[in-house]
């Protein structure tokens, strides 16, 4: 049978559960436990002997649906849902690295991974091995960095929040020759713009909190890749931390992403039109949007991206003054961090998301102090613009 296009996907694409009610959509199955019809039924749940639910720590079935839509949307096997993108991030570098082990990653990456990368992993004597963005592109310097001890590879792409675009395709030969697997963010790009594992990546991770919610009401995360794999982070790591997502937040997601193809449309025609803008707008000193053929990353992002999405960052000249002008004089974009939702945000990611790099650090991933992300929503681009417009009269 013909696979069914992204669009039909995000609404369909699962059982929605064989209960005897036949939901339309996923009901909220919000139990902690699920009742065993005898003794012999509970054991062969614990062995593994039959299938079915325990505890929802470990499985609940209005979970297990946004699991499998995941699956579905990436391309992959199998899809654990967590607690939030972090959960989903640490989870997967802990299961692949031990103490002594390393990994290499793009130095740009979101604030929370790089803290998570350079304290909490470091301290577990785990080293993040960073190449900065002008290197990533350099299959040499990448692989300067690979000895035995790399248990992974990882990036962003997009990356956050300077839209550096990473050719996933090459990353993926470099994987495949050292044997180990590539990990990448796909929350900028989410499922319906970009799927990492038919290019070659064997993990996908996302902040489902963003676009697959859509709607800034919940936070989660979601690993996507191979089975054994999955089965494996499952047991070793998921049952024992505990980032479960709740069902309930499930159901949230679920509801979010049969959306996803038309915000995602509406998120790349606007982005499209405000990076315009910005881009021939006196004050603005430089746009960073893989959408622009100017942008260094354009041609990767045609080839592996389906759009460019819906973040955009740039600098205006006066600096870091000029740009807190900006952000205290817009009225449609609302200043908040967080992406992906219907509502324009704006931030300042140097004092806010990326405020776990040291100054130094930043520098050496590029994020200017003056640069200002905006992750254009669904409003009309006239109206954005026009904000935007206006709070620029308020550089000094
Ligand atoms: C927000 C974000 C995360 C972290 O996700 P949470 O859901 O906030 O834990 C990870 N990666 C990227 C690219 C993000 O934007």
């Amino acid at each position: 049978m013909k696979k069914e296009a992204k669009e039909t996907q995000v609404v369909h694409g699962i059982h929605t559960g064989d209960t005897n009610t036949l939901d339309l959509v996923a009901p909220i199955h919000m139990t902690s436990a699920f009742e065993f019809k005898n003794a012999a039924h509970g054991a062969g749940l614990f062995s593994g002997k039959d299938d079915g639910y325990i505890y929802t720590r470990i499985s609940n079935p209005t979970v297990s649906m946004f699991q499998a839509k995941m699956a579905i949307l990436e391309g992959g096997e199998d899809a654990i849902a967590t607690s939030s993108g972090m959960s989903a991030i640490a989870s997967i570098a802990l299961s692949l690295a031990k103490p002594g082990d390393n990994f290499v990653s793009c130095a740009t990456v979101y604030g929370g991974t790089y803290a998570l990368f350079t304290e909490n992993l470091k301290a577990l004597q785990i080293e993040a091995r960073l190449i900065s963005p002008a290197l990533s592109d350099s299959k040499k310097a990448i692989e300067s960095l690979v000895d035995k001890k790399t248990r992974f590879l990882y990036m962003e792409t997009p990356a956050n929040p300077t839209l550096d675009v990473i050719d996933i395709e090459m990353w993926a030969g470099i994987a495949r020759k050292h044997l180990i697997p590539l990990v990448v963010d796909n929350t900028f790009a989410t499922a319906y713009l970009q799927n990492p594992l038919l290019i070659g990546a064997d993990v996908v991770v996302h902040s489902a909190t963003k676009y697959i919610s859509g709607h800034a009401d919940t936070i989660g995360g979601v690993i996507v890749g191979k089975k054994k794999m999955m089965d494996r982070i499952r047991a070793e790591y998921i049952h024992h931390f505990g980032p479960t997502m709740s069902p309930f937040n499930a159901w949230l997601f679920l509801r979010g992403i049969k959306t996803l193809a038309v915000r995602m449309e509406r998120h790349c025609l606007n982005a499209m039109r405000v990076a315009e803008w910005l881009n021939s707008h006196p004050k603005v000193t430089k746009v960073y949007y893989p959408g622009l053929p100017s942008h260094p990353g354009h041609s990767i992002a045609k080839k592996q991206m389906k759009c460019f999405g819906g973040m955009i960052a740039f600098e205006v000249s006066g600096g870091i003054k000029a740009g807190q002008a900006v952000m205290d004089n817009v009225h449609i974009c609302r200043l908040a961090v967080s992406l992906g939702d219907c509502d324009t945000l704006i931030q300042h990611p140097a004092s806010m998301t990326h405020s776990t790099y040291t100054k130094e650090d930043r520098t050496a991933a590029g994020i200017p102090d003056g640069l200002i992300r905006i992750s254009v929503g669904i409003e009309h681009a006239d109206d954005i613009i026009k904000d935007l417009e206006n709070s620029f009269s308020f550089i000094a």
